[in-house]
């Protein structure tokens, strides 16, 4: 932390007190305008010739982290002073959204900046609309690590987000004739109003070189290259409290030194700065590929970097704090420390503590161990063999010489214990260990091993996950470490996911229950199941919906030119494009409908259920069939849109570039969203939650939280349809060795694609990977085919339960009074108690 280095020797309550002098703005409209001015006059980040809404966003924004960081700084010494063990949740991805609304909506000041706002002569949301999304994330994985630290800020309890500040997070998604296009999105064109630049936090990190040993065995990595990681920090507001955390995100810069001002001065300007390109690039980009050499080394080092600046920082604080408490022992660490990996990303902050441990700090290695497996915990968020990491053990060796030795006697010690202690398990060490070295030119370290050896809890993301990694993906250590294993059904915050995005449907849901309490003890929204009955919450539910819609359909036409029905049914499937979460059973039961449409009289037609049927959702650039989908959508929507015979009753719209902002707006306007993953791939979802609690319906599969959101509003308000996930092995031989035979609608739905009815592109490819008995593709892996009936017979109750709006608005009130349990809040405080042991530490 910035502010103690800098005060190094000063008593804590003195430095407490210089940062207690008042803000110059209150909570009052009159001092918020004049604070805004001040800001817009004297920031020196544009000319002050005019005051637009661009400008006038980034002077609200630097009123607002004003306020924060005042209680920023509060949090902080409180944390000091009091000394709470503390939890550092380290993660790759942080899908932050936009900042505006959520801080000023948190910290209560919501009303106060409108009025501010209005007296300069703008609406607050138009001011909150210039601003750019923080997507330092790819999808789910990044904002549940978004939602986490909102619910921790909120439940006021000591712990903090470590991450990377990338320059070009996620990219932006453009629709053109050929499909995705990826460009790079520069959220830093301008400045972030939100970051906090500390220039006294800097750490070094080391890549490549060797180890030396020295005389008396001990050891030491050298050499190589230095680059210096830099804290930006992000404040983090929780509703209703002082507490305000950190998310520290590193940059990466190389030192002065390191400049060759001599190549430089003899013209040679790219090898006089050679480091600081390397340095540029390891903060450029979140996941560049990584089907080159050196696209690989490239994300090892971001993920190295993550983990030693971060835990030279958590070492730093700990002696800082203890320091002030007489000498520090580390057996006190975990007592202190709690460090939780996001998926395996963050791995190796293992090795590197075990490394600072015990060649910088002296301990041996039994204490190092003791250290560090008390201390680290993973969280698992995927059982797809391709998605789990495992790094050539050449690589390791090349960037990280002394983690690749680490590594190895962890494995080595691993595989000691069981021939020791468990020799039955003998015969498991193969799928067991960390070093696989059956092909012994190029041994793989299996990342999520190595995280399960060296965890005291590993987690999964909802039951069903974790009862398919107890019992299948680590049933093996399940059998040795049964309590090492848990669940966190994940969560999402309320704030942003229903107080802020869903404003109308708040006040609605707050006047019924006579109370805003559910915003931050969401279970007492089951509060309004008494009154999923009564005709005039009905009434204001579905206005409140039809509102929503409205501004749906206007973004829809302002992005893509299409008008959509308002009146028409809303079925939405947003999330990024994969071939496990089945776009494709979605788009081809869209395709059936619009053929079964066109082949109906006008009578017939007047019958049907008018869908407008959207999508969004990013490919990964380089995942195939993935952007192949994309283009099939488009294609099919760019037919289906142009149709003037069958346009009252079916729409297709691709709703380019999703992202937080862009779901904000999606989610409250939808009354079906589709959750139909091939049972078993899902670890979790979180949108799933998002669109029940908004009131949403739920088309889904028995998948990941798909379960338990089912238990929760009870079966009849949740449109099920698909195989089980005990049953997906067997129905895939199946399905592979030709025994299972399509349904017709299924293979008319293909057929009418392979005709040419959506254009010439060659959608062959796509196609073949739905073929059971096929030489290529995975043999419909994905199961669409056996899923297909059952899902179109789903979608004809779903046509049949809309016509009968009372008992849609009756599911929906059930929906939303059933998502208690989907708070990131119930998830954090799990956490916080079961695998953490950390307590709130609320700043008076
Ligand atoms: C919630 C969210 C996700 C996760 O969606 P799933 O459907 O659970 O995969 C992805 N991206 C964004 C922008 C989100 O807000």
């Amino acid at each position: 932390m910035g502010t103690e280095k800098a005060n190094e020797g000063a008593p804590v309550q003195l430095q407490g007190e210089i940062f207690r002098l008042p803000l110059p703005s209150s909570e009052k409209p009159s001092e918020i305008f004049s604070n805004i001015v001040h800001q817009a006059q004297y920031n020196p980040h544009f000319l002050p010739l005019k005051f637009d809404q661009e400008q006038a966003f980034y002077a609200t924004a630097l009123s607002v982290r004003d306020q924060l960081i005042k209680r920023w700084n509060e949090t902080y010494f409180h944390f000091h002073k009091n000394d709470p063990k503390q939890t550092y949740y380290l993660s790759m991805e942080y899908l932050q959204g936009r900042a505006l609304t959520n801080a000023i909506g948190n910290l209560e000041i919501q009303g106060a900046y409108a009025d501010a706002l209005t007296k300069l002569g703008y609406e607050i949301e138009d001011i909150a609309d210039q601003e750019k999304d923080a997507a330092l994330g790819n999808g789910g994985l990044g904002r549940l690590a978004s939602c986490f630290l909102d619910s921790i800020a909120t439940l006021n309890l000591p712990a903090w987000g470590y991450g990377l500040r990338y320059r070009y997070g996620l990219f932006r998604q453009r629709i053109s004739k050929e499909g995705q296009e990826e460009l790079a999105e520069d959220w830093l064109e301008k400045f972030s109003p939100w970051e906090v630049v500390r220039h006294d936090v800097v750490y070094s990190v080391r890549f490549f070189g060797h180890v030396e040993i020295s005389s008396t065995g001990s050891r030491k990595w050298v050499d190589g290259e230095i680059i210096q990681a830099l804290a930006y920090d992000v404040p983090i507001p929780g509703y209703k409290t002082k507490n305000t955390i950190s998310l520290r995100l590193w940059d990466a810069k190389a030192r002065a030194e390191d400049f060759n001002l001599f190549e430089f001065n003899a013209g040679h300007y790219e090898s006089a700065s050679q480091l600081h390109i390397k340095a540029q690039q390891i903060c450029a980009v979140l996941y560049p590929g990584d089907t080159t050499e050196n696209g690989k080394l490239l994300r090892l080092k971001q993920q190295f970097f993550l983990c030693s600046a971060s835990l030279q920082d958590i070492i730093a604080r700990f002696k800082e704090r203890r320091d002030g408490k007489g000498t520090y022992q580390w057996t006190e660490f975990p007592s202190k420390v709690s460090v939780q990996l996001n998926d395996t990303h963050p791995t190796l902050a293992i090795p590197e503590l075990m490394r600072l441990l015990m060649d910088d700090e002296g301990l041996g290695w039994d204490q190092a161990w003791d250290v560090t497996s008390r201390t680290v915990s993973y969280t698992n968020h995927t059982v797809l063999p391709e998605a789990l990491e495992k790094w050539s053990q050449a690589i390791i060796w090349k960037l990280l010489p002394r983690h690749m030795e680490i590594i190895e006697e962890i494995d080595k010690r691993f595989k000691d214990m069981i021939r020791a202690t468990h020799c039955d398990m003998e015969t498991k060490i193969p799928v067991m260990q960390i070093l696989d070295e059956s092909n012994p030119e190029k041994p793989i370290v299996h990342m999520a091993n190595l995280c399960v050896v060296s965890s005291h809890t590993v987690n999964g993301v909802a039951q069903l996950h974790s009862d398919i990694l107890k019992t299948e993906l680590f049933v093996d250590y399940a059998s040795i470490w049964p309590g090492k294993f848990q669940n966190k059904t994940n969560g999402i915050t309320p704030r942003r996911w229903l107080r802020f995005c869903n404003p109308e449907l708040s006040s609605i849901i707050t006047k019924w229950l006579k109370s805003d309490a559910w915003i931050t003890n969401l279970d007492l929204l089951s509060g309004l199941r008494q009154f999923a009955d009564n005709v005039e919450l009905h009434a204001e539910w579905s206005s409140a919906k039809m509102a929503s819609k409205r501004r749906l359909a206007q973004y829809i036409f302002h992005k893509t030119g299409v008008s959509v029905d308002q009146n028409s049914l809303f079925d939405i499937q947003i999330k990024r494009i994969h071939e496990y979460k089945r776009q494709l059973l979605n788009i081809l039961g869209a395709i059936y409908r619009y053929k079964k449409l066109k082949e109906m009289s006008t009578e017939e037609r007047q019958k049907a259920t008018p869908r407008t049927i959207m999508f969004g959702g990013k490919a990964f650039a380089t995942y195939t069939n993935a952007k192949r989908v994309v283009k099939l959508v488009n294609d099919v929507g760019s037919v289906v849109n142009n149709d003037s015979d069958i346009n009252d009753y079916l729409k297709i719209v691709f709703v380019p570039n999703y992202n937080v902002s862009v779901a904000e707006i999606l989610i409250p306007g939808s009354e079906l969203s589709q959750h139909i993953s091939t049972a078993g791939m899902e670890a979790s979802g979180t949108s799933n939650m998002k669109f029940a609690l908004n009131g949403c319906l739920i088309i889904g599969t028995l998948d990941g939280a798909n379960v338990e959101i089912r238990e929760e509003i009870g079966e009849d308000n949740f449109f099920l349809f698909g195989a089980k996930a005990d049953n997906v092995p067997r129905l895939r031989k199946e399905r592979e060795n030709g025994l299972f035979k399509p349904d017709a609608r299924f293979e008319e739905a293909k057929h009418f694609i392979r005709s040419g009815a959506f254009g010439s592109y060659d959608y062959g490819p796509l196609l073949d990977s739905l073929e059971g008995n096929c030489g290529y593709g995975r043999g419909d892996y994905f199961l669409v085919g056996h899923d297909f009936p059952s899902y179109m017979d789903a979608q004809d109750q779903v046509d049949e339960a809309y016509k009968d709006q009372k008992r849609w608005l009756k599911m929906s009130i059930l929906s939303t009074a059933g998502c208690g349990k989907f708070s990131s809040d119930r998830t954090i405080a799990q956490y916080a108690k079961e695998i953490w042991g950390i307590n709130p530490c609320p700043v008076p």
